[in-house]
């Protein structure tokens, strides 16, 4: 058994409002912002992140260790 660490970011975690579930864990910072970058642009119409939105995910990912 080995701790990992993985980045973990939800859409409720930068809008709490939003409404949406959508929740990534990926093992680095790139990878997520690249999954976050597709879902927002397939879900929210967004065809490019706002650097000020960028910078809210950037703040609300967390850093999550799982047990494998
Ligand atoms: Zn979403």
């Amino acid at each position: 058994m080995a701790d990992k660490q993985y980045k973990q970011l939800g859409c409720l975690d930068v809008d709490a409002n939003v409404g949406c579930g959508f929740q990534v864990r990926t093992e680095t910072e790139a990878e997520l912002m690249q999954l976050v970058a597709t879902h927002a642009k397939q879900c929210h119409k967004l065809e490019s992140i706002p650097s000020e939105m960028a910078a809210k995910v950037k703040s609300a990912i967390k850093t999550v260790t799982v047990t494998v």
